[in-house]
C-alpha cells in the first residue's frame, strides 16, 4: 500500500483541483484559479509548472490583461494527449481495442476476431497482443500510457479484474484478465461489466453528464444495464447489479441461457429480435428481397424496411419489441425512479418511433410520477460506445486516484 505523507495528499488534492479546474473550464488563466480555488497565487503558479512539465494541461495562448492594466496572462488548457488510456471491449465474436486520450478521443483502433477454437489462453494471448501492439503505437506518437481499461460481458470481480461467468462468453469464465495484463505491462488495470463502463461514458461524455439519476441500458445479444443513482455508480454486494436482462417477464416462457425460463431478454434483446424476423422473414413485404438482394440480414436493413413502409417488419420491430422493451422498462421506472433512460446498440437503426412504442407502455403501466419524470433517448455516443466505456472507467479510476494519475508515467 502506498503511503503518502500528509504534506504530498494536500499538495496532491490542489494540484487534482487545479486540474480538473482546467479540464473543465476549456480555458482558463492562473489568477482566475486562484480566485475560483482559493489557493494562492505562488501555489498555483508552482502545480501549474509542474502540470505543465507531466503534460496534462499546456499553454494554449495569451489572455487579455485586466482593468488596472498590467502582464497579460498566460491562457491554459487541458492537454488530452498529454496522457493515453488502451480501451478493450469484448462482443462475443470479436476484442476491440483503442488508444485513446485523456478526452476519449480515438487515437489508434485495432481489432482480432474471436473464433470457437479459442481457449481462455488464446484470448489471453490476443488481448496481450493487442495491447502490446496499442503500447508501440502510443510510444510512436509520443503519448505515454496511464492505464488499461477493459469492458466485458457478465460478472466481473472487479477487485482483481476476473472475468467470474460471462453467460454470452463462456470462454472467459474464470480468466484473470487484469492480474495477467497488469504483469505484462505493468501498468494500472480495471476491468468492468460492459454495461457499467457504459453508464460513465454517458455520465462523462454523453446524455448523463447532467443527470443525476438515469439508466444505461444495453441491448445486444443479452440486455444489461448500467444504473447510477444520485450520481453514484451502482454495483451491488458482489458487483452483479445491473443484470435487468435476466428478470422474468413471461412466466413459463422462452428457455435464458441462464437457466431461467422467460428472461425478458429473451423478448426484448437486439438477438431475440433478428430470430422473431428470420422465422417471419417469408412472410415480409419488402425486407425479403431486400435480404436476398444484400445476402444479408441487419438492423440497418430492418430499419430501412419499415422506414419504406414495410407492415409486417413494422409490426415485429416497432410494436412487438416496443412492448416488450416498454414493459421491462417501466419495471425499470417503478423501481428505481430515474430521470432518463439510454439505450444503446443497433436498435438505434429503428429509428423514434420504438421511442414512442416504449413510451406508450410506460404511460399505460408505470406510476403517475416516476413517469412523469422520466425520458427516453438513445445513445448519442455511437458506435464506439464501449470503448469510451473502457476508457471512461480509466479515467474515472485515475482522476479518483491522484497518487495513480500523477506517478504513472511511463
Ligand atoms: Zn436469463
Amino acid at each position: 500500500m502506498l503511503i503518502i505523507s500528509r504534506k504530498t495528499d494536500i499538495k496532491q488534492s490542489n494540484k487534482l483541483s487545479i486540474l480538473q479546474w482546467v479540464r473543465n473550464s476549456g480555458e482558463t488563466t492562473q489568477p482566475e484559479i486562484s480566485k475560483e480555488l482559493g489557493l494562492s497565487r505562488p501555489t498555483v503558479s508552482a502545480l501549474v509548472e509542474e502540470l505543465i512539465l507531466e503534460g496534462y494541461i499546456k499553454v494554449s495562448g495569451m489572455g487579455s490583461s485586466t482593468d488596472q492594466g498590467g502582464k497579460r496572462p498566460k491562457l491554459i488548457a487541458f492537454h488530452a494527449r498529454g496522457g493515453g488510456i488502451l480501451a478493450l471491449y469484448f462482443t462475443v465474436n470479436t476484442i476491440k481495442a483503442a488508444l485513446m486520450d485523456l478526452s476519449a478521443n480515438l487515437l489508434h483502433e485495432l481489432r482480432v476476431s474471436i473464433t470457437p477454437k479459442d481457449t481462455t489462453e488464446t484470448m489471453l494471448a490476443k488481448v496481450k497482443d493487442l495491447a502490446g501492439a496499442l503500447l508501440l503505437k502510443a510510444k510512436e506518437l509520443g503519448i505515454p500510457v496511464k492505464g488499461i481499461g477493459v469492458g466485458c460481458p457478465g460478472l466481473v470481480e472487479t477487485s482483481t479484474g476476473t472475468i467470474l461467468t460471462s453467460t454470452h462468453l463462456e470462454v472467459l469464465n474464470g480468466c484473470s484478465l487484469g492480474e495477467s495484463l497488469s504483469s505484462a505491462f505493468h501498468l494500472p488495470v480495471w476491468v468492468d461489466n460492459e454495461c457499467r463502463n457504459q453508464v460513465l461514458a454517458e455520465k462523462m461524455f454523453g446524455e448523463g453528464q447532467d443527470v443525476d439519476t438515469f439508466v444505461s441500458l444495453m441491448t445486444d445479444v443479452g440486455i444489461g444495464a448500467g444504473i447510477i443513482i444520485d450520481n453514484r455508480i451502482m454495483r451491488g454486494k458482489d458487483d452483479s447489479f445491473g443484470e435487468i436482462g435476466h428478470t422474468t417477464i413471461q412466466m413459463d416462457g422462452l428457455k435464458c441461457r441462464c437457466g431461467n425460463d422467460g428472461c425478458w431478454e429473451m423478448y426484448a434483446s437486439s438477438n431475440s429480435l433478428m430470430s422473431r424476423i428470420h422465422e417471419n422473414l417469408s412472410r415480409t413485404l419488402l425486407l425479403k428481397d431486400m435480404v436476398q438482394t444484400r445476402d444479408e440480414l441487419t438492423f440497418e436493413l430492418i430499419g430501412e424496411a419499415i422506414r419504406r413502409g414495410d407492415d409486417v417488419v413494422y409490426q415485429l420491430a416497432i410494436e412487438d419489441l416496443g412492448k416488450y422493451l416498454g414493459i421491462g422498462i417501466a419495471n425499470l421506472v417503478n423501481s428505481i425512479n430515474p430521470e432518463l433512460i439510454i439505450i444503446h446498440g443497433e436498435m438505434i437503426h429503428l429509428g423514434e418511433r420504438l421511442i414512442t412504442e416504449i413510451e406508450k407502455q410506460i404511460q399505460q403501466r408505470a406510476l403517475p410520477v416516476p413517469k412523469e419524470r422520466v425520458r427516453v433517448i438513445f445513445s448519442k455516443l455511437g458506435p464506439k460506445a464501449n470503448l469510451i466505456g473502457s476508457c471512461a472507467l480509466v479515467l474515472k479510476e485515475l482522476f479518483d486516484n491522484p497518487e495513480l494519475l500523477f506517478q504513472v508515467n511511463l
